[in-house]
């Protein structure tokens, strides 16, 4: 991080700027309220301090020492930035901004009267965004595979039914990005790219993303540690892209017999995030489950570990849905989950201000 001095001028960014590509490397520039932070991406090898230190106009070149610098909550205090949360806007949603968001939607878009259906659905629940898989990650090759799987044509209509449901109900809308050749496509339909947890560690489709400029969210990998986890993040951040949506959404669980839960959902995880970036985190209790019966439960639980929003899957007769028909809410649950957590934030943000 190479910190400019109060008074630096334009001239001295730009100069440093130029030294930074000058090495080889790329700067990320912030503009604080009282000073400029400029990050450097790339082999921390290639670094010069001393050099750097001695420029015009800067105050301080200095190493942060953990693999995520760019997203560290750290970087925005050299900004005087002392945010809770940095927010990322989404058409007329804020996420991160003090209410929680509510996504939710299908697992898998299926057809447009599937898709209207349960818009008006969530919509009415209070859901914020809609979601709907048109490319679906699925262990078996001989199973759905989402709309997308029609060719060029079939996820074209499924993702112009998805903004047009979308525009309908006056809700951005979310999709999962599977693999580079899907990116541009996806991003001219939609409002916010989901990055599945097969593949947060997919350094090249994370740049990919990144590079559209558009909201990212990203999900955890469920063999991943919440250091990793964050370190991937970094490389949407290191293509200019700060729009970062983090999304835990169950880990690997332990022990042998039955787990009764598809995946262990790692609440404790949120509170560790939210001390670690700056970036919001959302739950998905759906995947983390696997289950109806604890949704309910796991969002209200998951909004007092702190999460900025929720991911649910929702659908009107879940038994009809082609994905993930056990995990899936109807409308009339989802409302009854909105409400709760709704009110349960109220109550734990007025909490933290107490602590504080
Ligand atoms: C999803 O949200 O549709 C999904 C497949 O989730 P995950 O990547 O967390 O498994
Ligand atoms: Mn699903």
């Amino acid at each position: 991080m190479i910190i400019m001095k109060a008074d630096a001028t334009e001239e001295e960014v730009a100069n440093v700027i130029k030294e930074v590509y000058k090495f080889g490397l790329r700067a990320d520039v912030s503009r604080g309220e009282f000073r400029t932070v400029i990050g450097l991406v790339g082999d921390e090898r290639k670094i010069p301090f001393s050099h750097f230190a001695v420029l015009p106009g800067v105050k301080e070149a200095m190493m942060v020492e953990t693999p995520y610098k760019l997203v560290n909550r750290e970087y925005n205090k050299l900004l005087d930035a002392e945010c809770d949360c940095r927010p990322v806007k989404v058409g007329n949603v804020t996420i991160g901004g003090g209410d929680p968001v509510f996504i939710a939607g299908p697992c898998a878009v299926e057809s447009k009267e599937q898709l209207l259906r349960i818009a008006e659905g969530v919509k009415k629940a209070g859901a914020d965004i809609l979601r709907g898989g048109v490319f679906k990650p699925r262990s078996s090759v001989h199973s759905f595979q989402g709309l997308g799987a029609n060719g060029k044509e079939g996820a074209e209509e499924a993702l112009f039914w998805l903004r047009d449901v979308g525009r309908k109900f006056e809700m951005p809308v979310i999709t999962e990005v599977r693999g580079e050749s899907q990116v541009d496509l996806i991003a001219e339909y939609v409002d916010v790219l989901q990055v599945g947890a097969r593949n947060m560690y997919n350094q090249d489709l994370l740049a990919a993303v990144a590079r559209t400029g558009k909201p990212v969210m990203l999900k955890r990998h469920f063999g991943a540690g919440v250091e990793e986890f964050l370190s991937f993040a970094e490389y949407i951040a290191a293509e200019g892209n700060k729009n970062i949506i983090l999304c835990e959404r169950g880990i690997v669980p332990v022990g042998k017999g039955k787990s009764y839960t598809r995946y262990t959902f790692d609440l404790a995880a949120i509170p560790v995030v939210r001390k670690e970036t700056y970036l919001p985190i959302f739950a998905d209790p759906s995947h983390a489950t696997g289950r109806r019966d604890l949704i309910y439960s796991m969002s209200c639980a998951a909004i007092s570990a702190g999460a900025s929003g929720l991911m649910i899957e929702a659908h009107y007769n879940p038994a009809e849905s082609l994905v993930d028909s056990q995990q899936m809410v109807t409308p009339d649950e989802l409302k009854e989950i909105i409400d709760a957590c709704r009110k349960i934030h109220q109550v734990v943000s007025l909490a933290s201000r107490v602590k504080h």
